[in-house]
């Protein structure tokens, strides 16, 4: 290819070149024989199979177990700024195939499934989330951010990408307004009939959970006539969502007191009476216990704890949290009751996941039927060659 004569290459070595040839996006440090030339981070290397065949273009990230990130399996596909347009208009067209009007809030971009590896954006009416959290975006940041920001019409872009992540990938964190002027009333977003404020500077994540806007909407056609508890409850979306659907009353824990008061903003600004509505600041594994002690019972139980773990690596640990809520939560299900229950970890596979829901209602005697599973809205697409981006899955389960 011209003008990449000078470009390194990755050899791998014999027979580590399946996962690429079944288009993985993931090189591991470990499946590589030889590093020729001297790729900086970032850098567009070439990688090739043990007998020299081209495989990918791929970002080069010395620091990250994962070494390099797929941009293209097609050689002629050379990253630049014509690719990145072209993968960026692509993954507008995916969002304008899927229900445009359930939110004016949608995720844009979601990184390795829309074949732009740790690029994530999220779209909150005007307002563009970024987040970098690899090499290659990180060398590309200024081409991508134009792009984004050219093709989305979005009037400002914040960054915010997750400290943790970038950390991973040998990156300083990056926050901040990156385009356009700061918004001066908080973002209001809605979303199936429901209003929220976003904090984008400030929020979790990019401001808000925007993967499980349908599942909210779902647990809200369930919620009618029942006693509700939304353990991590963030700024009330399930909680909001259950009292629209006719939730006698909703108890909603969470242990971020800005989120909370957020929740409860979010509640007056649906005209929602607040007596139906009750806030615990805490922990979720703690307040379990303490209700419990308390002798309440409740109709439906949500629980959408944060990740507990990100890899493989974590899962064991994971496995006893997701245990013990679950235990714990069941212990408050009325017979009749449902429990809806997610995991947002990709290091826990949707398999292992049941399981653990399984020992859980096991050990606490709890026969449960499933009724529904539930993933991340259609903005966050899944590709089938990459299933760690199925990380958010979801059972309802009902007590009888
Ligand atoms: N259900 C929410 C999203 C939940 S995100 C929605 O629909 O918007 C996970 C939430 O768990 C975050 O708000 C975080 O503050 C909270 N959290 C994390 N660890 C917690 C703990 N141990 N106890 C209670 N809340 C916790």
């Amino acid at each position: 290819m011209s003008g990449m004569g000078g470009t390194s290459r990755l050899r791998l070595k014999a027979g580590r070149e399946r996962s690429l040839r079944r288009l993985h996006p993931w090189v591991f440090s470990g499946a590589i024989d030889a590093t020729e030339g001297s790729p900086r981070t970032g850098d567009t290397v070439r990688v090739c199979s043990a007998e020299g065949k081209f495989l990918a273009w791929a970002a080069y990230s010395p620091s990250s177990q994962i070494r390099a990130r797929v941009w293209a399996f097609d050689e002629a596909e050379v990253p630049g700024a014509e690719l990145f347009t072209k993968r960026v208009e692509a993954a507008l067209a995916r969002r304008r195939a899927i229900a445009p009007d359930a939110s004016n809030a949608m995720r844009l971009v979601h990184a390795e499934s829309d074949q732009l590896p740790g690029l994530i954006a999220d779209r909150y009416d005007d307002t563009l989330v970024v987040q970098l959290l690899s090499a290659g975006c990180e060398k590309w940041r200024d081409t991508l951010l134009g792009i984004l920001r050219e093709r989305s019409g979005c009037t400002r872009v914040y960054e915010r990408s997750d400290p943790e992540a970038r950390e991973l990938e040998g990156l300083p964190a990056s926050s901040g307004l990156v385009f356009g002027s700061a918004a001066s009333a908080p973002l209001r977003i809605a979303e199936h009939g429901l209003e929220y404020e976003v904090d984008v500077v400030a929020g979790q994540k990019t401001g808000f959970y925007l993967d499980q806007r349908d599942n909210r909407a779902r647990i809200g056609q369930l919620a009618a006539d029942r006693e509700v508890l939304d353990c991590f409850c963030y700024t009330g979306g399930f909680t909001l969502s259950a009292l629209a659907g006719g939730a006698r009353s909703v108890l909603s824990i969470d242990s971020s007191a800005p989120a909370l008061a957020r929740a409860g903003r979010n509640l007056a600004l649906n005209r929602m009476a607040a007596a139906r509505a009750e806030w615990r600041e805490g922990d979720v594994f703690h307040a379990l216990r303490k209700l419990h002690r308390e002798g309440r019972q409740f109709d439906l139980v949500v629980l959408d704890p944060p990740k507990f773990a990100g890899t493989s690596k974590d899962a064991a640990r994971a496995a006893r949290g997701y245990k013990d809520i679950n235990l714990n939560a069941l212990k408050l299900l009325r017979p009749g009751g449902l429990l809806a229950t997610f995991s947002c970890s990709g290091g826990v596979s949707p398999e292992l996941f049941q399981k653990i829901v399984a020992g859980a209602a096991a050990d606490a005697g709890t026969p449960l039927v499933l009724r529904e599973r539930y993933r991340s809205a259609p903005d966050h697409p899944v590709r089938i060659e990459f299933p760690e981006g199925e990380y958010l899955k979801g059972l309802l389960l009902e007590r009888n």
